[in-house]
């Protein structure tokens, strides 16, 4: 009689089956590297094909192993993939795009990560192929570091992605996509590429933007009055400089590309600052408190739904 055997009930990624044949990831930094590491991690993708434009981060990525193959050549890198993710910073999607476009196979699904939307779908949608499903998505996890070594298999658990398909994409192809960002750890919900900018305006791109400038005040000070303020940094300043150590040309193409959006947004911050530094002006105390207690009041809201 044959022996029982008990299936392994504590792995349950190890036996689901791959989303993807082959998972091409064009940008090995914080976010592509991740999702190598997650993707294998998960098996979420039975092949993973890694390709960048630097050749220092090409050698770094095969010493890492957290890819089946390094191709430099991104015409190859996409042959006879079902899903390629862009993972460049958003100024050079167009470009990227534009090489690959003629050699995406029949029916794969493009997608990417960039941190803004409005100029993905113009940049990219355009030469994207009869035939092919464009998707693109936002994961809203990162940090301030840089490259296939900043990477961690975990940077999307519990963490939002947004999805933001051009109208009358394909419905399986974003299922597809979805199920990817979902088997990764992200919750995904789906969003129009305008109303994406605007909410990323706000959460993520205005912040950056006051902690570069504060960063920039800081430095501007006289000699005596910087060194004090990098000795006795409170907590304030130092959160600020840590944002403010992200990476340059990602946040100078961020800006350029979320122009309107994140003008909007910093033009009612002007007008809120304004009206603070008028309260401040004539003693108006009770607006004062009122601020600092909303401010408060979302951050509670944040650690309750366990986004802090
Ligand atoms: P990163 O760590 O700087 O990595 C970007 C990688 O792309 C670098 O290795 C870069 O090589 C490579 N690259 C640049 N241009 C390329 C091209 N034309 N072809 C192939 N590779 C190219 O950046 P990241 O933080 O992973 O960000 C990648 C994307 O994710 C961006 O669109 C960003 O908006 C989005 N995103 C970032 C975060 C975050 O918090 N970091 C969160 C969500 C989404 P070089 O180093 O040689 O330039």
């Amino acid at each position: 009689m044959p022996e029982l055997t008990t299936p392994d009930t504590n792995t349950p990624e190890a036996v689901a089956e791959p989303i993807f044949q082959r998972l091409v990831l064009i940008g090995l930094g914080l976010i592509g590297s991740s999702v190598a590491r997650a993707a294998r991690e998960t098996g979420a993708a039975a092949e993973i094909v890694a390709c960048d434009a630097s050749e220092a981060v090409c050698t770094r990525v095969a010493e890492l192993g957290i890819a089946d193959r390094v191709e430099a050549d991104p015409a190859l890198a996409v042959a006879s993939a079902d899903c390629v993710m862009l993972c460049v910073p958003v100024g050079a999607l167009a470009d990227v795009a534009a090489v690959i476009a003629p050699h995406l196979a029949p029916g794969a699904i493009l997608t990417d990560v960039g941190s803004t939307k409005i100029s993905v779908v113009r940049d990219v949608g355009p030469v994207v192929p009869a035939g092919v499903h464009f998707v693109p998505a936002h994961p809203l996890a990162g940090t301030e570091f840089s490259g296939p070594d900043a990477g961690f298999a975990t940077l999307f658990q519990g963490r939002y992605c947004l999805v933001v398909p051009p109208a009358g994409t394909d419905a399986a192809a974003v299922a597809r996509v979805v199920a990817l960002w979902e088997r990764l750890g992200a919750m995904v919900e789906e969003m129009e590429p305008a109303h994406h900018d605007r909410v990323l305006a706000v959460v993520s791109h205005l912040p950056h933007l006051l902690a570069f400038t504060i960063c920039g005040t800081a430095d501007d000070l006289a000699d005596e009055t910087r060194q004090e303020v990098l000795r006795f940094a409170a907590s304030g300043f130092r959160d600020f400089t840590r944002i403010a150590a992200s990476d340059p040309v990602m946040w100078r193409d961020i800006f350029l590309n979320n122009r309107e959006a994140l003008l909007e947004m910093l033009a009612r911050f002007t007008e809120d600052a304004q009206a603070m530094a008028r309260a401040i002006r004539w003693g108006d105390a009770g607006y004062i408190e009122d601020r600092v207690l909303r401010g408060r009041k979302i951050r509670r809201s944040l650690i309750e739904i366990k986004q802090a």
